[in-house]
């Protein structure tokens, strides 16, 4: 299949979906690569080096997406501002998206993407099988941005992170909480440790508790009586009182916490709030909360997405799109995640998905002009419902 690689146009993005080193796993399969001129450039990938991988430099977006049967992005379809025109609309009728597409707040995304018979497979629907870990961007990304979280806290914070012995004196090290214990917070973890400092963790799921151990950190014990997992192993919304009882045992550790690292999420729902407005006073002036989840609404209150905001003293970094930060890692992880799922989802050189594959149902979203993932359909069912009222 020829497949095409735009340059992403979301406002601060650095990433790129595939990298120079990934290509020839898709040449070997007869697949044929164009990748639109300064693709990588952010990411320190020259058009040269994606020339001799073996693709093929497109000089702008229209031509790349016309060249190609299935596009290869990071960000969901957007507004083209070189072309004013949706990135769907530049795709080709019929063609193939592999990309994330944040389908329950882009629903005109998911109706385009229906209209033009687009076969499309998000990355955030990946099943969390074992079979699809080398596929799972979720997991790739949440790595890059825990690390990136903890430094982001130790360039705001006025202390050092490791204990210190000096002629000049004896620094304690730094007191860093992390709250939801994922992908994203055990890399926090793991990154907080190594650069010495001591580290709490919380979350609701029984099974993390070993993890948080093994990485040298404390587990904040808090007695949970309800159901707090799904059959899939993600976190459940949890209710009220459950909250209010983890937002009393956290108010108790924020007098001695230096940095709170937040990354509780809740899978298609608003961040849990840990955090309340009075709870910020609790931190000593000086202290970082860095908030991951500031795009799904933050676990702290007063989380300003794309801001760092001061108050008491305190700052608030309203963390979005920390891989960016990364880009050379971060895209060569995404690059790696989306090659394995593109040939998983077409195999044998073939333009035509294997739906007997649990990995390719459940990532498909659309398909020959109709949605595919049931909660998408009755998503954009109501969505429509509320638009005519
Ligand atoms: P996520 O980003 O949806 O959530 C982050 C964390 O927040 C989760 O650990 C969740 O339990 C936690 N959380 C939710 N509510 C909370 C609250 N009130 N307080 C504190 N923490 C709260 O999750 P994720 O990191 O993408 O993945 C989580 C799950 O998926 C884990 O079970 C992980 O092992 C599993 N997973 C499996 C695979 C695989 O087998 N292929 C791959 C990746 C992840």
């Amino acid at each position: 299949m020829k497949i095409g690689v735009p340059k992403e146009v979301l406002e601060g993005e650095t990433r790129v979906a595939l990298v120079p080193s990934a290509i020839s796993a898709l040449t070997r399969n007869k697949h044929t690569v164009h990748i639109e001129t300064g693709a990588g450039v952010m990411a320190s990938f020259s058009d040269r080096e994606y020339q001799d991988a073996g693709a093929t430099i497109v000089s702008d977006a229209v031509e790349l997406y016309r060249a190609g049967e299935v596009i290869l992005k990071l960000n969901p379809p957007q507004m083209h501002p070189q072309t004013g025109k949706h990135e769907t609309l530049l795709m080709n009728e019929g063609a193939a998206y592999l990309g994330y597409l944040a389908p329950f707040s882009n629903m005109d995304t998911i109706r385009h993407l229906v209209e033009r018979r687009i076969t499309s497979f998000a990355m955030e629907f990946v099943p969390r099988i074992t079979r699809a870990q080398s596929m799972d961007a979720l997991s790739s990304m949440a790595t890059v941005a825990g690390y990136k979280a903890v430094l982001i806290a130790a360039h705001h914070l006025g202390k050092f992170f490791p204990l210190l012995m000096t002629a000049a004196g004896t620094v304690p090290p730094a007191i860093v909480l992390v709250l939801g214990a994922g992908v994203a917070g055990l890399q926090a973890i793991a990154t907080a440790r190594r650069l010495g400092a001591k580290v709490e963790a919380f979350d609701p799921r029984p099974a993390v508790k070993e993890q948080v151990k093994s990485l040298g950190a404390t587990f904040i014990d808090m007695e949970v009586t309800e159901q707090v997992e799904t059959t899939s192993g993600y976190a459940k919304e949890q209710s009220e009182e459950f909250l209010r009882k983890e937002r009393e045992v956290i108010a108790a550790r924020l007098p001695k916490a230096d940095v709170v690292i937040c990354t509780a999420q809740v899978f298609g729902k608003r961040a849990p709030v840990l955090i309340t407005k009075e709870m910020v006073s609790l931190l000593h002036p000086g202290s970082v909360i860095v908030d991951l989840a500031a795009e799904a609404g933050g676990n702290c209150e007063l989380t300003v997405p794309h801001l760092t905001a001061q108050v008491n003293g305190v700052s608030i970094v309203g963390a979005v799109n920390v891989a960016s930060a990364l880009p050379v890692h971060a895209s060569q992880m995404y690059a790696k995640n989306i090659t394995n799922l593109f040939l998983n989802n077409f195999p044998k050189e073939s333009a035509v998905p294997n739906f007997e594959d649990e990995i390719t149902r459940g990532s498909c979203i659309t398909h020959n002009g109709a949605v595919m993932n049931e909660s998408i359909k009755s998503a954009l069912a109501q969505n429509t419902e509320a638009k005519h009222v």
